[in-house]
Parts: C-alpha cells; sequence; structure tokens
C-alpha cells in the first residue's frame, strides 16, 4: 500500500497544510516548510512545531506519509565557493526544520553544474553536499528527484540518481522521489504499460528499488524527451492515463507517499479517487 496525496499550501503554518490535506482526501502530503523562493525562513516557532504535530496526530498522518519539498533556490552542486557555501546552509537549514517537525525525509532537486564544472564533478559536489547535511543531522533521509534536465539540471538520467548515490556515505538515509512528468520530459517513456513498465524497470536496474521513497504523480504539458518542465493534470497532458494505472498496481511501489504536483488542486480530491480506483482489492490474507 501506498500514501497518496498532493503538495499543498502551507500558508498560515504547516499545521494549516495538514487540514488541506484532510480536505481532500489524502493519505501524504507535501508541503514547504519556509517560503521555496526565499533564502531565509523565519526560525520556525514552539508553537508552530506543536500545532503541526498535533495535527498530524489528531487527522493520523505518520512521518512516512509526509514528503517536505525545499527551496527552489538551492544547488547543491553549485559550481563557485560561494554559492555552494550558500545553498549547503540553507540545505542544512530546511532538514533541520524537517527535524524539528519530527519529519523523516525531505525532497530536493540534485543540483545545476551552470556549464562552470563538468557533470561528474558537479554530481560529486551534490553527493558531497549530501554528506555533510547528514553528518549534521539525525533521522532525515535525502529524497533527491529526478528533474526534466532543463537548463543545466542534473538528475535527469536514472545514472546521475545512481552516482551521487553512490558517493553518499550513510546509504540508510538517502533516497529518490520519481516525478512522472520529470522523467517524461527527460526521454523515460511512460505512454503506454509496456513503455512504463520499461521505465520501472530501468529504474529498478540502475537505482533500486529499495532507494524509491516517494512519488511525484504528474502528467506533461511537455513533449516526450523536450527536457521541458510544464506539469499537467492526469490523463490531460502527453504521458496519458495508462502511466499512472500501471504505476499503482506495481507492487515494486509500496509504503511511500505518492503526491501529485498538478495543476489544478480543485480536482485533486478526484485524481485521488481515480488512483485509489487502479489498486486491485488486497486478496484475503495478503
Ligand atoms: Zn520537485
Ligand atoms: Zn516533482
Amino acid at each position: 500500500m501506498n500514501y497518496l496525496g498532493a503538495h499543498v499550501s502551507a500558508a498560515g503554518g504547516a499545521d494549516q497544510a495538514v487540514l488541506r490535506a484532510v480536505d481532500i482526501g489524502a493519505t501524504a502530503f507535501a508541503l514547504f516548510t519556509k517560503n521555496q523562493r526565499q533564502w531565509k525562513g523565519k526560525p520556525l516557532t514552539d508553537e508552530a512545531i506543536a500545532a503541526f504535530k498535533q495535527a498530524c496526530k489528531t487527522h493520523g498522518f505518520g512521518p512516512e506519509q509526509i514528503l517536505p519539498h525545499d527551496s527552489y533556490l538551492i544547488n547543491l552542486g553549485h559550481p563557485e565557493a560561494e554559492g555552494l557555501a550558500k545553498s549547503r546552509a540553507a540545505f542544512l537549514d530546511e532538514m533541520q526544520r524537517c527535524e524539528q517537525l519530527g519529519l523523516t525525509l525531505l525532497n530536493f532537486h540534485p543540483g545545476s553544474h551552470l556549464n562552470k564544472i563538468s557533470e561528474a564533478d558537479c554530481l560529486s559536489r551534490i553527493a558531497e553536499s549530501i554528506n555533510l547535511a547528514l553528518d549534521a543531522t539525525q533521522g532525515v533521509t535525502a529524497v533527491i528527484e529526478n528533474t526534466a534536465g532543463q537548463g543545466t539540471n542534473l538528475g535527469w538520467r536514472f545514472e546521475h540518481l545512481a552516482e551521487i548515490i553512490d558517493q553518499v556515505e550513510d546509504k540508510s538515509r538517502v533516497g529518490v522521489c520519481i516525478d512522472t512528468c520529470h522523467a517524461f520530459a527527460a526521454g523515460y517513456d511512460l505512454r503506454t504499460r509496456d513503455a512504463t513498465q520499461a521505465t520501472l524497470d530501468e529504474l529498478g536496474k540502475v537505482v533500486g528499488f529499495e532507494y524509491l521513497r516517494g512519488m511525484h504523480l504528474n502528467d506533461a504539458k511537455s513533449a516526450f524527451a523536450s527536457r521541458v518542465d510544464r506539469h499537467h493534470s492526469l490523463g490531460k497532458g502527453n504521458i496519458g492515463l495508462d502511466a499512472f494505472s500501471t504505476i499503482m498496481q506495481d507492487e515494486r511501489i509500496h509504503g511511500i507517499p505518492m503526491i501529485l504536483e498538478t495543476i489544478e488542486p480543485e480536482i485533486w480530491a478526484d485524481e485521488l479517487n481515480w488512483l485509489r480506483a487502479q489498486v486491485p482489492e488486497a486478496a484475503p490474507g495478503k
């Protein structure tokens, strides 16, 4: 079984995100623990932390159901010393906010080489950034998201994710989140059941399902292999519904948060109902 939800707004406080997840019938959710377009967030107050923990308890959300996302400004593979240091400090702050909130996963985009260093050098910097953050925190897993490969973003090939993991010292606290829109835009076909199976097989072979700690379920406005990141609602884009049905039925994917980042929040409840309906009833005793 997986947990299903959406990336909900945390306006008014992280506890409000919990209520928004409840409103759409979710069993999982994603949130930003600070403004995602600013470097510095206000420190979390004891009251805000207590309110979040109480809301999670009241509504039955455990940390395995919650997939916080870090700020878009952070580049853990930054080619320049100043940008790298700033990104590493901001990432550590994000990890510490998760610790404070009792969360155990942090989803982030790996980083960009900005055409100033090689891909290999950038991947090593990203891995070292993760090592530094893991050394300074406890209990939070760094969850690397695959990207569409826009600009000089790395992480669009499963091999990039595997290479980063290979250089992370504590393998128990590193994982991946696969975004279907990003994978499709990066050239992993998802347009049929067979193509989706083949893409998942490739993920298993290159990265390994033991590292899969979350998924983002998004259809794509962007074209196949376009390296452009534009999400769409399920079934309305270039991927189509077969991929999402296939993913929901794949037994290699279990126990993780599956998060909608689709573009019409008003139909999230319907999208979640449709996803739930794709899972065959478990046989008695199973
Ligand atoms: Zn993301
Ligand atoms: Zn995503």
